[in-house]
């Protein structure tokens, strides 16, 4: 590691030693898990997910060195969610995507063992507690996020958008301008989930995160899959070493008892 907060997903800097500077990463309530699907308990009494996203307005697409994250404006209700678990509702902050080298694996949840070629995060923020993101971001009630698995079969019409602006952020650190995506058309039909307790999946790895995997997956080609893998860098402009971006997962951390529950009866 070159300075105190650096990490990554390299051999030296990747996920079994963030807990040198992140100690939390060793707490109790830590994300992704393995969900087992014969574990998960049906609560009868979940609502059904609401997503609002109609007025969302998209701003920026970003390489932060560990992914890419398309940003939206949140300073009021624009984009929110309700329902399911959530006594409140949570607006829309940016989303990103972490995904494998290969197609075998690349989502940081897995299902009955299995992993999916790419997982999908919607990051969203309790603005009616919090006065900022950053404050509840250290909440324990403070973000929702959902998860979506993406799963090789058919092209993706809307997803094409989104692969075709990659360039411009093919480097760490660089910004562009996207306006207008709507991420509603990156949702499976069915909004069936499981939720469960968890935390930030990057450093700082709060423990301030509800997640809301859902259930069934969305499907993109093998092409656009390589879009991500080839176009986009771990490094910056500068470095000379290029290395494409990829295996940007945390593995399934331990349970310790937490309870996922069950929108659905199997
Ligand atoms: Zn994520």
């Amino acid at each position: 590691m070159t300075g105190q907060h650096c990490w990554g997903y390299g051999e030296d800097d990747g996920p079994s030693e963030w807990y040198r500077y992140f100690p939390i990463a060793q707490g109790t309530r830590q994300s992704p898990i393995n969900i087992v699907s014969s574990q998960a308990v049906f609560n009868s009494s979940l609502k059904p997910l609401v997503v609002s996203y109609d007025q969302c307005t998209s701003i920026s697409m970003s390489n932060n060195g560990h992914s890419v994250m398309v940003e939206f404006d949140d300073n009021d209700d624009k984009a929110v969610i309700g329902g399911g678990p959530l006594n409140d509702s949570y607006r829309l902050k940016q989303f990103h995507f972490h995904w494998g080298s290969q197609h075998d694996k690349g989502s940081e949840h897995t299902v009955d063992g299995r992993s999916y070629p790419c997982e999908l995060h919607l990051v969203h923020w309790n603005a009616k507690s919090y006065p900022t993101f950053g404050e509840a971001a250290t909440a324990s009630d403070g973000l929702v996020v959902i998860g979506v698995f993406l799963e090789s079969g058919g092209k993706h019409p809307a997803l094409d958008r989104l692969t075709d602006a990659l360039y411009m952020v093919r480097f760490r650190g660089t910004t562009a301008q996207f306006n207008n995506f709507n991420p509603k058309c990156l949702l499976p039909a069915s909004l069936e989930y499981w939720t469960y307790p968890g935390s930030l999946t990057t450093p700082p790895l709060n423990e301030s995160v509800t997640w809301i995997v859902l259930k069934e997956p969305i499907k993109v080609s093998e092409k656009q899959m390589e879009r991500f893998r080839k176009t986009l860098l771990f490094n910056g402009e500068e470095e000379e070493e290029r290395i494409h971006m990829g295996n940007n997962f945390r593995p399934p951390q331990p349970l310790n008892g937490r309870k996922v529950q069950a929108s659905f009866k199997c």
